[in-house]
């Protein structure tokens, strides 16, 4: 095992490490490209529009593939999870990144929708230190062309960005449940700024590395509780924002932080909890 956590009781919560060094950054040259949902997942969704309602999976696999052509432009070698419109379960994307091996980095491509509709800004999450420089660059060039939300830059463990063996980031291109960011992403020429946007941060991590990134920050997190386990399983069918408070929990992160849209936590809540821990 590549990395392990480290737990430090302080005052009622714990400093959380991932002790996968981040340095030296392993060039690479290949880009796995993970369009996330599809099928039978639809991911968020937007409020009716004009045109329907925006589905998440539709405009994840659209700007993967905006990426996916920009790369190519540049010389990377470039690998897709899906290429249209099927499920694809979390852990074969998983596999999929680490059949890639050193040489590949990892980038999941969403949309975000909240309950609350004010909230919006672009977040991207990583959690291995190997994965903090690639995660800054790209929330850097995203928030130039969508705004940044309050969290930006999420350290968070989730299946696609703690299980990978490659450097891993989910990046949430913007708010579905915003009315204006909804408008905005509607437009394909938005979504081809987003593109860019991500396409340059992984081009700029090619290039750069991690020099002139900051230390990656550590997570304070209350502890778990051991009733918390029994939560989930009575309350698992309920309501998309409660799943969000229940794993937050579960995760035993800040329930206030920032949390990537719930069908990242996998079809079925038991499941995603044994994939976050
Ligand atoms: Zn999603």
């Amino acid at each position: 095992m590549r990395w392990f956590l480290v737990g430090l009781v302080a005052q009622g919560g714990c400093f959380v490490r991932s002790l996968r060094a981040a340095a030296p950054i392993r060039p690479f040259s290949t880009v796995l490209l993970d369009p996330g949902h599809g099928g039978m997942d639809n991911g968020g969704m937007s409020r009716p529009l004009p045109g329907g309602r925006l589905l998440e999976k539709d405009l994840a696999l659209d700007t993967a593939r905006r990426v996916a052509q920009l790369l190519r432009s540049r010389g990377f070698h470039v690998v897709m999870t899906r290429t249209d419109d099927r499920f694809v379960d979390l852990d074969e994307r998983v596999k999929v990144a680490n059949r890639l091996g050193p040489g590949a980095v990892a980038v999941s491509i969403h949309y975000n929708a909240t309950g609350d509709r004010s909230i919006r800004g672009a977040e991207t999450f990583f959690w291995h230190a190997d994965s903090h420089g690639l995660a800054t660059r790209i929330d850097r060039n995203l928030e130039a062309v969508v705004g940044g939300s309050a969290r930006g830059l999420v350290r968070r463990r989730l299946r696609l960005t703690r299980n990978p063996t490659i450097p891993a980031v989910l990046v949430e291109c913007a708010y579905l449940s915003n009315a204006r960011e909804a408008s905005l992403v509607a437009q394909p020429q938005v979504r081809e700024r987003i593109a860019r946007a991500i396409a340059d941060g992984i081009v700029e991590e090619a290039r750069f590395g991690d020099e002139g990134i900051a230390a990656v920050p550590e997570i304070w997190a209350p502890l778990s509780r051991g009733s918390e386990g029994r939560k989930v399983s009575k309350q698992s069918r309920k309501k998309r924002h409660r799943k969000h408070h229940i794993s937050a929990s579960v995760e035993s992160v800040d329930p206030a932080q920032a949390l990537p849209c719930a069908s990242v936590l996998g079809g079925k809540l038991r499941a995603s909890v044994n994939g976050w821990l």
